[in-house]
């Protein structure tokens, strides 16, 4: 299979529309991916052909809802490498899934004075959890450092995790800056102080070749929507072992396996953590999302973003008075900037005048901004169907910027 660009992008209806007059050129995948035919045909087959309630009825349409459904849950376990298909618990998406780690999983495993483990790097959704939990606890959240590049460095980690570790909760590949995070090596050392692990996984699983049973890892959660998919739908993958001994999440139906006043029994994994009825399409939307990208050539893929970073990082040097935010030495496709002394939000502005689409702001990361002494970021993020012509598109939009603001 070879990586023809132009056929990936024939697939996505969207990229063939204007914005404001102009070709929309869609450099905010981070944010959001856009979905291709297949998802939406996927989606939208199940509304007009089987949709009904899963798991209850003997109806041939409930049935067949049911079996698109937890076909789906196969094809999510086959995308992350996953032993069985038990081991996948549909969520609303990664914030969803993380608190539910630190509900169902951390709350009762822990006491006061005990510790979290988390990086500078995280979204805010893997850290307030965290702190909501360590309210809740009188546990303590420890943070690992990053250095100037955007790296956690591993000494700095590794000094952190100790006997009253309980958890330790990473981002894959940061949202902002685009670092690969060497989570394999941060994972043997948790696990060297018996620690468990959660890795977020929302950035990684679009660009990455992710195989849970590889890292080791003990939890690994994404979102639906950052890997073509819908919205609304995400998985938290988990060891079986440890989902098995998990008290449920959320109470209700679905969740059970018989009620009464005097008793309740819980359904058993996956679905003890499934209560009420779930994201059917959003699920089936996701499996066909997995399909698609096990449909390509993933290396290619990765190849093909790899050179976009590096061609956009090139171009960038051209641009006066740039800065790039995040300079790790293994990046996925993001570049985050700072255009001389002008508002992350004045540049998004100006940018979308010419149909290019970037996200300005802290990108859900303060502390990493923090970090870089900047309020905010302009950040462009790529995705398989972008092209060097989008970041010249880009780069051309940064220059009228410069010219609006006589730089
Ligand atoms: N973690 C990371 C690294 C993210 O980029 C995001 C989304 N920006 C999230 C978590 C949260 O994902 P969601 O909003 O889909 O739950």
């Amino acid at each position: 299979m070879s990586f023809d660009v132009s056929r990936i992008r024939a697939e996505f209806p969207i990229l063939a529309r204007e914005v404001r007059g102009v070709p929309l050129v869609y450099l905010d995948n981070a944010a959001s991916s856009q979905k291709p035919r297949a998802v939406i045909d996927a989606v939208s087959h199940y509304y007009e052909h089987s949709n009904a309630n899963i798991h209850r009825a003997v109806h041939a349409l409930s049935e067949e809802a049911t079996g698109l459904y937890e076909g789906a849950r196969t094809k999510v376990a086959d995308l992350l490498g996953a032993a069985s298909a038990q081991e996948v618990v549909f969520v609303r998406g990664t914030t969803e899934a993380i608190n539910l780690v630190a509900q169902a999983f951390v709350r009762p495993r822990i006491a006061e004075g005990d510790e979290i483990l988390v990086s500078h790097l995280e979204h805010h959704s893997n850290i307030v959890p965290w702190q909501m939990l360590c309210e809740q606890t009188g546990a303590v959240l420890r943070v690992a450092p990053i250095d100037d590049r955007g790296e956690i460095p591993l000494e700095g980690y590794a000094k952190l995790l100790g006997p009253r570790t309980r958890l330790v909760a990473l981002g894959h590949v940061s949202n902002a800056l685009g670092t690969i995070v060497p989570v394999q090596e941060m994972v043997r050392l948790a696990h060297d102080h018996g620690a468990p692990v959660l890795l977020d996984g929302a950035q990684a699983v679009p660009h990455l070749r992710v195989d849970v049973q590889d890292l080791d890892c003990d939890f690994y959660a994404f979102s639906g929507h950052k890997v073509y998919g819908p919205t609304g739908i995400g998985a938290l993958w988990g060891r079986a072992e440890l989902l098995d001994e998990m008290e449920p999440y959320q109470g209700g139906g679905e969740m059970i396996l018989s009620v009464s006043f005097d008793k309740t029994v819980y359904n058993k994994v996956p679905y003890k953590f499934e209560a009420g009825t779930p994201n059917i399409a959003g699920a089936v939307g996701l499996g066909a999302a997995a399909d698609w990208l096990r449909a390509h050539d993933f290396g290619a893929l990765m190849r093909h973003e790899d050179d976009l970073l590096d061609y956009a990082t090139q171009r960038a040097a051209e641009v006066p008075g740039l800065r790039v935010i995040g300079t790790a030495r293994r990046k996925t496709g993001v570049l985050s900037f700072v255009l001389g002394d002008i508002h992350a939000h004045d540049v998004g502005t100006i940018v979308d005048r010419e149909g290019v689409a970037v996200r300005t702001g802290h990108h859900c990361a303060q502390p990493v901004m923090d970090h870089f002494g900047v309020p905010a970021t302009t950040r462009a993020s790529f995705a398989a169907y972008n092209t060097r012509q989008d970041v010249d598109q880009l780069i051309a939009a940064l220059h009228k910027v410069l010219e609006i603001f006589g730089e």
